[in-house]
């Protein structure tokens, strides 16, 4: 039996499967009307062109399905866009005979390869690369078959129109069908697997609307000073940490807060003796602030006569000397004197990062890259090729990541998207452009009407020129690329939302979905702007928990009160809510967020912070799924459990929907993307 139509092509990745053995391979997933398969090929020869089958010899000689592609470069950019563009379509339409007198003469068929590899592929250990390699599933009758059936649970969609479901059928990496379990049985072939979730309940793979997450990856091999709270804790941290450095070289880390050993910022002096040969930067949680010890501060050159710079500051004691303290820009003449962190710390970053977030449920996360306010705009694009290119060629991506670039470079990713597309694989969607309005509230730095209470003259800081912003995010938008800027303060807030709206009019109607990262303090009124003039409020619950004592301190019992992370009254006023962590501000952790989201309230606290505020577990989780996916534009791939979307879900420990949305506790017991186990509790199951 020959078919006559062949789909597109549905994903392809190369990737390393046994270190250093078998260098690179392909595989071409290939869907079409009832016929589906992963073909892969070896070693590809230099610079020569390569044909793809997955026709299994014997064993599947009907379900011959072909695609060829030139080899070019594997390390080259081009691979990728060269085959979304020239393969998808090449064979479409076509009959599998006119389909094999090009195979031929282009070149020979791998079906032994094929046999061969598959054969490996069953013996372990190397099972476990393989193990997502999914066959095409017909059954006797030549109905099409689930890959996998999700039964006996609670399934939360995040989809209106079918909010529960007790299972679900997934095929090819994406929802086949989703619903009863009598209405799926008959997906069910010899080779289906089956997950009982035993009543748990599941719901959509986490999308974290905010991360940097090669600082989180980065961090995670750092100094953590996450929860230090004492001043004697901080030093030993610091001190443990250098004991195992050699002299000369950085001690990086950060993650510290102030606040928590009562306000008193952190000086020089604190370690200078316990550092006498290593230049130290840490930086402070929110990433606005850093403090360096003074052998940094000597080879940074900073010294009294240092002026501060446009957009920072240096803080100096009451002689006029620095710190340590460095604020926003100020930072880059520390950070431009640190070695570059190398490709392959990077690179492991990102697999570090990847892994930990699975453990979390996030499957999908917005990535604001290694760019803020006195950072190299290059930064983000060489993370796109160095890191990100380099692990969806190689087979490491394991979340989705859309991306964000400095919003400066609107002409390259204007370019790039011209050139390859939004989606680059199934793992990296370029997303829009980002900028600063203003700087953080833990650095008294966020841009605000009214003065900070604990320093009368300082309105806060305003990062970006807005006449700069304004035709940056004017060019931008008129290229359809969609627009995130950086603004907590009350002022920052609306000077954005103001260059929102004379940008809106000037460019004219379109689906933009302008977003306003943090969104974290609002003069009275503000906050319906959101929804009237439709921008998404990208906002983190968890930084309440850290912000609710010292919001007060800084803003005054009134102003902290009246205009603080408002999620209900931007809901209530129509507002699209995405919510985020800011990992490495605050661990990435949705089910934590959600959580907070729902109850607010602050370590130590016995009762809630603003407690009108609080919203449900509909919104919350709808805001960390759904809404999100809507709010980078990826919302017809990902974000809810619906049919034709990326089978991205998350296993909870909860088997009570009911208690779940009362308390909003609930772990993660396994995390699954495009169908595929890819975190589990228990040990992993080959699948
Ligand atoms: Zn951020």
């Amino acid at each position: 039996m020959t078919r006559s139509v062949y789909g597109p092509i549905k994903d392809f990745y190369l990737r390393n499967p046994l270190e250093g053995a078998v260098q690179e391979m392909l595989y071409l997933v290939i869907s079409s009307i009832g016929l589906g398969g992963i073909s892969p090929v070896k070693s590809l020869p230099s610079g020569t062109s390569c044909l793809v089958s997955n026709n299994l010899g014997e064993l599947n000689k009907d379900k011959e399905v072909v695609a060829c592609c030139q080899k070019e470069d594997l390390s080259a950019s081009s691979w990728n866009s060269y085959l979304l563009e020239t393969i998808p379509y090449e064979f479409q339409g076509e009959d599998s005979k006119s389909v094999s007198s090009r195979m031929n003469k282009m070149w020979i068929a791998v079906s032994a390869t094929v046999v061969a590899l598959l054969a490996i592929a069953s013996l372990s250990p190397l099972n476990k690369f393989y193990h997502n390699l999914a066959l095409p599933q017909l059954s006797l009758h030549g109905g099409v078959l689930a890959d996998l059936l999700v039964t006996n649970g609670t399934i939360y969609t995040s989809n209106v129109t079918l909010p529960f479901a007790d299972a679900m059928a997934i095929r090819n990496g994406r929802i086949f069908r989703i619903g009863n379990y009598s209405s799926m049985q008959d997906l069910a072939g010899f080779s289906t697997k089956t997950l009982n979730l035993e009543g748990k309940v599941v719901v959509p793979g986490f999308i974290d609307s905010h991360v940097h997450l090669l600082f989180g990856g980065l961090q995670m091999a750092q100094v953590q000073l996450r929860g230090v709270d004492t001043r004697e804790h901080f030093v030993n941290k610091v001190k443990e940490a250098l004991s195992n450095m050699r002299h000369g070289s950085w001690l990086l880390g950060g993650g510290w807060n102030n606040d928590l050993w009562g306000g008193e910022l952190p000086m020089a002096s604190w370690i200078d003796d316990i550092s006498p040969y290593n230049p130290v930067w840490l930086t402070r949680m929110d990433g606005h602030m850093g403090f360096a010890n003074s052998m940094a501060l000597k080879i940074a050159g900073i010294s009294n006569s240092t002026e501060d710079p446009d957009g920072g500051a240096v803080m100096r004691n009451g002689s006029g000397e620095p710190t340590g303290l460095l604020i926003d820009s100020a930072t880059k003449l520390v950070l431009s004197c640190i070695p570059e962190v190398s490709i392959e710390e990077r690179r492991e970053a990102l697999l570090r990062a990847s892994n930990h977030a699975l453990t979390r449920g996030v499957t999908t996360v917005v990535d604001f890259g290694r760019y803020y306010p006195g950072a190299s705009t290059e930064l983000s694009w060489e993370d796109l090729s160095d890191v990100y290119r380099w692990a969806d060629l190689s087979g490491n991506m394991k979340i989705r990541v859309c991306l964000f670039f400095p919003m400066e470079t609107w002409e390259r990713l204007y370019e790039l998207i011209n050139e390859a597309g939004r989606k680059l694989s199934q793992w990296i969607y370029l997303g829009g452009m980002k900028s600063f309005a203003d700087g953080s509230l833990g650095s008294n730095s966020a841009l605000f009407y009214e003065p900070y209470v604990d320093e009368v003259q300082n309105y806060g800081l305003q990062v970006a020129d807005l006449d700069d912003l304004y035709n940056m995010t004017v060019s931008s938008d008129k290229s359809g690329l969609q627009v995130a800027v950086h603004a907590i303060g009350d002022r920052s807030n609306d000077l954005i939302l103001d260059m929102y709206k004379i940008v809106a009019s000037k460019n004219g109607i379109r689906d933009r979905r302008f977003r306003i990262e943090h969104a974290q303090h609002m003069a009275p009124g503000t906050v319906a702007r959101f929804g009237e003039q439709e921008v998404i409020a990208s906002v983190q619950p968890d930084h309440l928990l850290y912000d609710a004592d010292s919001a007060i301190k800084k803003l005054g019992m009134e102003r902290a009160q009246r205009g603080s992370y408002l999620f209900k009254s931007l809901l209530a006023g129509n507002a699209q809510l995405a919510l985020g962590s800011d990992w490495p501000v605050v661990d990435i952790n949705p089910l934590g967020s959600i959580r907070t989201a729902m109850k607010r309230v602050p370590p130590g606290w016995e009762k809630a912070w603003i407690s009108s505020e609080c919203i449900s577990l509909n919104d919350a989780l709808n805001a960390y799924t759904i809404s999100a996916a809507h709010a980078c534009f990826l919302d017809e791939d990902v974000g809810s459990l619906s049919v034709g979307k990326m089978a991205d879900f998350v296993v909870l420990s909860t088997d009570s929907w009911d208690n779940f949305a009362v308390e909003g506790s609930a772990s993660v017991e396994a995390t699954y993307v495009g169908g595929l186990q890819a975190y589990s509790r228990k040990p992993k199951e080959h699948m």
